[in-house]
C-alpha cells in the first residue's frame, strides 16, 4: 500500500511539478491516464488513428476534416449545446486584477481600440514594432486567449500569425470553424522582448483592455491557451496541468484552459488532450462533433 506523504512534502512536489509543467516539461512525471470526463458531456473518444494530435504543420490534410460551416452565429448552433459542469478554482490571495474593472455600457472593440491608441503605458512599447490588439468576429461566441504576440505577430500586428498560429489555426479548423468564426487576442497587445514571458507589472496594465474586449463581445466560451493566459483570467498560481479541460467561470462566462499551441509544437503528444479540450468547446457551442472524425 503506498505511504501517505505529508502535506509539506506534498505542496512542494505540487509546486515543483506546476513549476515543470511551466516550463513545458511534464511527460516525464505525470500519469496521464486519469482524463475525467464531464459526465453530462458528450466526450468523443479519439480513436488511436486519430490524425489530430499528431498535427505535421506541413501535412494539413492529416487534420480532422472542416465541415465548411458558415460563419459561427450566436443563433446558429448546429447540435444541441450542451451545458457544461463548472468547477470552481481557489484564486489566489489579494484584489484581482479584474474586480475594479467594471463593465462600460456601450464600449466596443472599436473604442477600446481607441482608448488603447499608440500605447506606452508599460515598458513593453519601447521595443515593439506594433500592437497586436486582437482579429477575429466582434461577436464571436468562441474568444482564444494567448500570452503575447511574438517577432511575426509583431511584425504584421496580427495575433497567432507565426507558427504557432498556423496550429491555432488548425486547430479552428478541426473545430469546423474559420478564425473569421472566432475572436483572438492575448493578455499583453505588445511582444516581450526574447518571448520572454509577459511581467506583473505588463499584464496588470494591458488586462483592463483584456476585459474589455471579452465584454464586450460577450462570446459564450473563452478558451485560454497556456498558463499566461489561464493564470491572468482566473487569478490563480496553479499549473495550468491541475485544471486543464475543466469548465470554469470567468465574469459569468465559460472559460476552459489548454495547452498553448506552442507548447504542442514541443509536445505533440499533448495535441491529443487538448483536442479533447476542444470537443468539449464544440460540444457547448453545438458544433458536430463526429465520432472518431479525422481525414
Ligand atoms: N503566442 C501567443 O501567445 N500569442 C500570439 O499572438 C502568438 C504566439
Amino acid at each position: 500500500m503506498a505511504e501517505r506523504i505529508s502535506e509539506t512534502l506534498q505542496k512542494k512536489l505540487s509546486s515543483r511539478l506546476s513549476f515543470y509543467e511551466d516550463l513545458g516539461i511534464r511527460l516525464f512525471y505525470r500519469d496521464r491516464g486519469a482524463g475525467a470526463a464531464l459526465d453530462n458531456e458528450r466526450q468523443v473518444e479519439l480513436p488511436a488513428t486519430t490524425h489530430f494530435p499528431t498535427i505535421d504543420l506541413q501535412k494539413e490534410k492529416t487534420l480532422p476534416k472542416p465541415t465548411g460551416k458558415p460563419a459561427l452565429q450566436k443563433t446558429m448552433p448546429v447540435t444541441t449545446p450542451v451545458i457544461p459542469k463548472i468547477a470552481s478554482l481557489p484564486v489566489v490571495a489579494g484584489p484581482s486584477l479584474f474586480e475594479s474593472v467594471e463593465k462600460i455600457v456601450g464600449d466596443s472593440l472599436l473604442k477600446t481600440r481607441e482608448d488603447l491608441g499608440e500605447c506606452t503605458r508599460c515598458k513593453l512599447h519601447s521595443t515593439r514594432h506594433k500592437i497586436v490588439f486582437g482579429d477575429g468576429n466582434p461577436k464571436a461566441e468562441l474568444v482564444f486567449v494567448g500570452e503575447g504576440p511574438g517577432a511575426d505577430e509583431d511584425a504584421q500586428g496580427l495575433p497567432f500569425v507565426g507558427r504557432a498560429g498556423k496550429l491555432l489555426t488548425q486547430m479552428i479548423e478541426a473545430m469546423g470553424l474559420q478564425r473569421k468564426d472566432v475572436y483572438i487576442c492575448n493578455v499583453v497587445k505588445c511582444r516581450p522582448p526574447e518571448n520572454r514571458q509577459p511581467e506583473e507589472d505588463e499584464v496588470s496594465t494591458c488586462s483592463p483592455f483584456l476585459m474589455r474586449q471579452i465584454d464586450a463581445i460577450a462570446p459564450k466560451v473563452i478558451v485560454c491557451l497556456g498558463a499566461v493566459a489561464a493564470k491572468t483570467l482566473l487569478q490563480t498560481n496553479r499549473g495550468i496541468s491541475q485544471f486543464r479541460g475543466e469548465w470554469l467561470e470567468f465574469r459569468g462566462r465559460k472559460l476552459l484552459a489548454t495547452y498553448h499551441p506552442a507548447y504542442l509544437l514541443r509536445n505533440p503528444p499533448a495535441k491529443s488532450e487538448v483536442w479533447k479540450d476542444l470537443q468539449k468547446v464544440m460540444a457547448v457551442l453545438g458544433l458536430e462533433v463526429k465520432k472518431g472524425k479525422s481525414a
